[in-house]
């Protein structure tokens, strides 16, 4: 048992620490819940680009870090984030000598490292024998090679703590109850957006009106061990997640792709009184996080015009660009020469859309965009006006791919205590570790990156490194 560590969860964070942790000269067990060796996780259903803070990997780390703390703004919720700059250079490396194959996806900084093969730019979900799935097996093989099999179809259910130090854990495995003893457990269970409880407790009045966009297989299970345990958590209110189309609750092609962030950063969102309601400025991630705030998060529509919709929709630079994607997935672009007539269709007070539509025109005519109510950033998403025929609209939801926040952990990924230091034992890994993401903006700094340098720093100070 010395030497045993347990990693609950076998997306990529979790292969990752057990990869590294076998490296090490450790004794890594993986418990998975999902019983299919193709086991569905947020990790094998990726886009595959590895990034940090939309900077490529491999760039001087000053850099990155700049980008990094541009994005975090510095407050509690992302205190941490610093260190995926700074591990950056060195968690790609690993990767490639792991065996992950990479290719350039697009002319963009943060579509330099995309794992091959890539997903080709179509609606739906896509992920069989895709790069991230590609990787994931390739990190099973790895593991097995090094003596270590993922144990599937076993849920992890709660933690031995032993005189404060974690000691192993309580799973179930068809049907039945095993205690697994370790000299450490990572958890790496990739989040809690698929717990609606915590969701209520933490990110939205109305959970179940957020459309899952990934795997929905982050029930919220290590951190709520982690909290029994006193561990501390950190930045819970904000999400990784995008706009879709509100038709991607009936029609499987609209989600996770096409997303409408591009639309809505060049346009408006209005609420149902016809009014905006937040900072389209602040881009997609930040939307969604708005709009799965409100009271009802299926009342947010997007409002554009013809000028929008041929030129940066149909730009296909974002992968998949929404015109003609969108459509032609099923979905509806509810369209009328004038804005009263657009109004009916989606449902919102004629007067409320025009004087919003006429103040925004207005502001970006006068270049005092920000002095709008609420305010609108210039900075990153250029204004357009919502001036030419036809105008156009789509209703929206808030697509809710992991949770941002969650367990506290150190520069080690040691998970941290309430009352100050770290618990022994105890590591946090992925989307299951907070401190990084999130905060006021909803900063996103990627993923999978998170993923891989939260899953080595895991194994390394287990293993005293
Ligand atoms: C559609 C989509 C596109 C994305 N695109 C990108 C991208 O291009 N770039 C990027 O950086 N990020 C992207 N992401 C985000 C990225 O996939 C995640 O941030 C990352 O994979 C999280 O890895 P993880 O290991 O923490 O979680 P996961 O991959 O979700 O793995 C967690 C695992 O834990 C298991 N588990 C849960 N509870 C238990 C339990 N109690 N016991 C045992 N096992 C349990 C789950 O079954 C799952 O296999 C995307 C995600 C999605 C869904």
């Amino acid at each position: 048992m010395s030497g045993t560590i347990v990693i609950i969860g076998g997306g990529l964070a979790g292969l990752t620490a057990a990869t590294r942790a076998a490296e090490l000269g450790l004794a890594p067990i993986v418990l998975e819940q999902g019983g299919d060796p193709q086991y569905h996780c947020n990790s094998r259903f990726a886009g595959g680009l590895l990034h940090v803070g939309f900077k490529d990997m491999t760039g001087p780390t000053d850099e990155i870090e700049a980008a990094v703390s541009a994005l975090i703004d510095g407050n509690e919720a992302t205190a941490n984030g610093t260190v995926l700059a700074r591990e950056s250079g060195r968690a790609l490396a690993w990767l490639r000598a792991e065996g992950a194959k990479f290719i350039k996806g697009g002319s963009l900084e943060f579509m330099r490292w995309v794992l091959a093969p890539p997903r080709p730019r179509t609606a739906g979900l896509d992920w069989k024998g895709r790069g991230p799935d590609v990787l994931l097996r390739k990190l099973t093989a790895n593991l097995a090679e090094r003596g270590t099999t993922v144990r599937l179809a076993t849920r992890v259910r709660e933690l031995i703590v032993e005189d404060g130090r974690v000691a192993g854990v309580i799973a179930e495995c068809n049907g039945a109850t095993e205690r697994i003893e370790a000299a450490s457990v990572v958890i790496s269970d990739g989040g809690f957006q698929a717990n609606m409880e915590l969701m209520r407790r933490f990110v939205s009045p109305q959970p179940e009106r957020l459309l899952q966009r990934g795997a929905a297989t982050g029930h919220g299970d290590g951190l709520m061990m982690a909290e029994a345990a006193g561990a501390r958590l950190v930045g819970m209110d904000r999400f990784y997640g995008h706009l879709l189309g509100r038709e991607a609750f009936e029609i499987e092609k609209l989600w996770p792709y096409p997303i409408i962030d591009p639309i809505a950063a060049a346009s408006i969102v209005v609420n149902q009184a016809g009014r905006r309601f937040l900072d389209e400025g602040l881009g997609g991630v930040f939307m969604a996080n708005e709009v799965a705030k409100l009271d009802d998060p299926l009342s947010a529509t997007v409002v554009f015009d013809e000028a929008v919709w041929t030129g940066l929709a149909a730009d296909n630079r974002y992968p998949p660009c929404m015109n003609p994607v969108y459509e032609k997935a099923g979905g509806t672009v509810f369209q009328a020469n004038d804005l009263g007539a657009l109004a009916q269709l989606v449902d919102v007070p004629p007067d409320g859309l025009a004087k919003t539509v006429a103040d925004y025109n207005a502001a970006i005519g006068t270049k005092s965009a920000l002095n709008l109510s609420p305010a609108r950033c210039v900075e990153k998403f250029k204004p357009h006006p919502i001036a030419t025929p036809p105008f156009r609209a789509i209703p929206v939801c808030a697509g809710i791919t992991y949770t941002m926040g969650g367990i506290a952990i150190d520069e080690g990924s040691r998970a941290q205590h309430r009352e100050g230091g770290s618990i022994p034992g105890l590591f946090a890994a992925g989307s299951s570790s907070g401190g990084m993401e999130g905060g006021p903006g909803a900063a996103y700094l990627g993923g999978l990156a998170k993923a891989v340098i939260t899953g080595l720093r895991a194994a390394e100070t287990a293993a005293g490194n």
